[in-house]
């Protein structure tokens, strides 16, 4: 079945489905390596649960959804990675994506999505595709991923199937900026609708200029900020959309939803989330998220205080971690306009 964690206090589209565990691309930078081998691959969630869910089903930590969210897929391993070939986990998905018309958001740095029959299959979905790809630097991290040349002819043959193409630039670094700047038009070219960027996230303090994020080391806002501002620049010039995935910089965005997705006919993302609350004004709860026992996806956080979540609502849950201190470790953010903004979405919540 579908999951939703953590994430969902900062996305958008924070339902998640990998169609495996571990990936044989074995970037250097993969967050999965956090918690597995990503080497070691296997199958992940299977085609009958996410038939499922598409046909309303939902588990304690996607309870609160009560609408036909978006589902983000290949969060933690990559769909169309060389196992694909063989296995077809991902084609039975696909089958099932385009039998439903099921919004759906896929990221990839896979050869095998590019194969016509993957295509043809792609083209009857209502989906929208993000291609990985920072620049030729950024390959000696990614050992076993096509080359960053296959993935501007893979982004190329997705562009004219899917609802919206979308190039991760992700992770960034300051040294790439001028490469990344030169490679903008080539995905106007392609048929990008736009770029989403973030910065590297590592585990462990690496040299002085990381600082630490909840538990991740990240640089510094303003480095990352003053790059931003130039790439955003040149994008706008170049007639592409610009989103932050960075989430201390995520207001830099044309929306607040990183994955650029906003605005396609007929897809509702979730904006109840601290990034609307805090940034937006903008936070909407639906009915079903005031419910209470829906805000089981709140557990990832504190195991201890586990049955507590479960048993609240989605919107108390929420609110609770939008006057916390999380809003200060992430954003930087007073107390004080921590609380102002909360006031104003329990006003417009009721
Ligand atoms: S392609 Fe994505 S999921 Fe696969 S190893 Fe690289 S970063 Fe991780």
């Amino acid at each position: 079945m579908p999951k939703c964690g953590s994430q969902v206090l900062l996305c958008d589209l924070p339902i998640r489905l990998d169609s495996y565990t571990g990936c044989g691309h074995g970037c250097a930078y993969c967050f999965s390596r956090r918690n597995i081998d990503i080497m070691n691959i296997a199958g992940g969630e299977s085609a009958i649960t996410l038939e499922r869910f598409i046909l309303g089903a939902r588990s304690a930590e996607t309870t609160w959804c009560d609408w036909d969210i978006p589902l983000h897929w290949g969060g933690m391993s990559d769909p169309f990675q060389p196992s694909e070939t063989d296995r077809r986990k991902s084609y039975e998905f696909l089958e099932i994506f385009a039998k439903h018309r099921y919004p759906v958001v896929f990221s990839t740095k896979g050869k095998v999505v590019a194969e016509p029959k993957y295509l043809d299959l792609i083209k009857q979905c209502n989906c929208a595709a993000q291609v990985s790809m920072v620049c030729k630097s950024a390959e000696m991290f990614e050992h076993y991923a096509p080359s960053f040349d296959d993935r501007v002819n893979i982004a190329r043959a997705l562009a004219p199937n899917v609802r919206r193409l979308i190039i991760r630039i992700q992770p960034y670094l300051p040294q790439y900026k001028r490469e990344v700047l030169d490679l903008l038009s080539l995905y106007k070219e392609i048929g990008a609708y736009g770029v989403t960027i973030e910065g590297l996230k590592i585990f462990k303090r690496s040299g002085p200029l990381t600082v630490r994020i909840g538990a991740d080391f990240c640089l510094p806002a303003e480095i990352l900020k003053r790059d931003f501002v130039e790439i955003r620049r040149e994008c706008h010039r170049l007639g592409l959309k610009f989103y932050s995935a960075e989430n201390r910089l995520r207001y830099m965005g044309e929306s607040l939803c990183c994955c650029g997705v906003e605005g396609i006919d007929g897809w509702a993302v979730n904006t109840a989330n601290l990034n609307h609350i805090y940034f937006g004004n903008d936070a909407e709860f639906t009915e079903g998220m005031k419910l209470p026992c829906t805000g089981g996806c709140f557990n990832t956080f504190y195991q201890t205080k586990a049955s507590r979540f479960s048993k609240n609502s989605y919107y108390e849950n929420m609110m609770a971690f939008a006057k916390g201190k999380l809003g200060r470790n992430i954003y930087g953010i007073s107390c004080e306009e921590r609380n102002k903004n909360v006031q104003h979405i329990v006003a417009i919540a009721g």
